[in-house]
């Protein structure tokens, strides 16, 4: 029986284009396509990827729209890859529109739209999760919420007697979207999110300070502006002042965010957030969608992205603004408060899992290898040092493969189980 193999064409020991390579023996398909969203060259944007590779692929697997796993797909397809692309009907939705706007943002595009448009985008229905499903007489797979994104998934494949697995961009400890915890026998290979290294903290905690903040400020007058990304992190904000009973707004991207959440209910984790969300998209809704910071009122808390607060920056000034951001922060913004001496407050919130989410994830799973990806090695080597010895924990950067059964040679083995 033939070891699958899985290589990492990027976002191994580095934070963004992840895209993973599986070939198992009849066959070869991919997990995820993106890029490096910070400025680097060119060949260190897109995943490390030959044209001979892309016309060996068979499929595509995307766990979710996030650019840094989404927007090289159209360069696959200019490599000439021409089969299906799968992925959850809101991944799909987000991801077009991630790809539209990168185009308009960027200088440099490797590809033409006719590249784009001949991307053959396949649903995956939201409910047959957890279930094993046929790709072909020999790959079988199957997926489930990850709590990262509406739409985010994890994946496990079966093929030749083993099982991969890749926890996509995960949350365990969303307060906003739900996770599905997956129902696998035997994994032989893990393929996890190490954003955060060994970042320890508890969500609800995390975000019990922020909402806290929030009200002491808005109680004392002070005008709220929250910088926040125009979905994800805002709507779990959001969510989480509302229970502080402050008046809210919300820009219009925000508030977009916020209308497509309650589309989707399925994602959502709890009662309480799915009510919240059906709440907003009707009328007498619990935000208030406004233009420009100036039209939320002093005693309240405007949900905003970056964009909006620059277009209006000048009108900040001189008033009992404060501004608050959650992350991901926008430094010309930052700039402008520390010159405008308008107080500004950063908070942390997770979007990825903490130590103790994945000390979970591989006690419950018990993968015979595990690799992190998504971080620098510098933070990957320090979440291994904290993990459970139930795995053996691989170092990988850009352009390694890892056998699923082979000895790993001394150098790639960091510590766990002896073999
Ligand atoms: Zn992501
Ligand atoms: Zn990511």
């Amino acid at each position: 029986m033939m070891s699958m193999k899985v290589t990492f064409l990027g976002g191994a020991g580095e934070y963004g284009r992840s895209s993973f390579l599986l070939e198992y023996s009849q066959g070869t398909v991919m997990v995820d396509c993106g890029v490096m969203k910070k400025d680097v060259p060119m060949k260190e944007k897109y995943p490390l990827l030959r044209q001979r590779d892309a016309r060996k692929i068979d499929a595509v697997f995307v766990t979710h729209s996030h650019e840094d796993h989404t927007l090289a797909l159209p360069w696959l397809s200019r490599l000439g890859y021409r089969g299906p692309v799968f992925a959850t009907g809101q991944t799909i939705k987000q991801t077009k529109r991630y790809i539209s706007s990168w185009r308009k943002n960027q200088r440099n595009i490797p590809y033409s739209p006719a590249d784009e448009r001949r991307l053959a985008f396949v649903k995956l229905p939201d409910y047959r999760t957890n279930e094993w499903l046929r790709f072909n007489d020999h790959l079988t797979f199957k997926y489930g919420r990850s709590g990262h994104t509406a739409g985010s998934v994890w994946f496990a494949f079966h093929a030749d007697s083993q099982t991969v697995f890749f926890s996509g961009d995960c949350s365990l400890e969303s307060t906003l979207l739900s996770y599905e915890w997956p129902k696998i026998q035997q994994v032989d290979l893990a393929v996890m999110d190490g954003a955060y290294g060994d970042f320890d903290a508890d969500q609800a905690e995390l975000l019990g300070e922020a909402a806290a903040a929030v009200a002491v400020a808005a109680s004392s007058g002070e005008q709220v502006l929250f910088q926040v990304p125009s979905v994800g992190k805002s709507q779990e904000l959001l969510a989480a002042c509302a229970k502080q009973h402050i008046p809210l707004y919300a820009d219009s991207g925000v508030s977009k965010g916020c209308e497509e959440l309650a589309e989707s209910p399925d994602w959502l984790n709890g009662e309480d957030t799915r009510t919240f969300f059906r709440r907003i998209a009707r009328p007498g809704s619990p935000v208030t969608k406004v233009q420009k910071p100036s039209d939320v009122q002093p005693g309240s808390a405007g949900f905003f992205t970056a964009e909006t607060l620059l277009a209006h920056k000048e009108r900040l000034t001189g008033k009992n603004v404060h501004l608050f951001s959650a992350g991901p922060e926008d430094e010309e913004l930052k700039n402008f408060a520390c010159q405008a001496s308008i107080p500004y407050t950063k908070f942390k919130l997770k979007v990825h899992p903490g130590l103790r989410e994945n000390q979970r994830l591989v006690s419950m799973l018990r993968p015979v290898r595990t690799v992190f990806t998504h971080g620098t090695p510098e933070n990957v080597q320090r979440l291994i040092g904290k993990m459970p010895g139930c795995s053996e924990y691989v170092a990988c950067s850009c352009g390694d493969t890892v056998d699923v059964k082979a000895d790993l040679g001394e150098k790639q083995a960091l510590r766990g189980k002896s073999k």
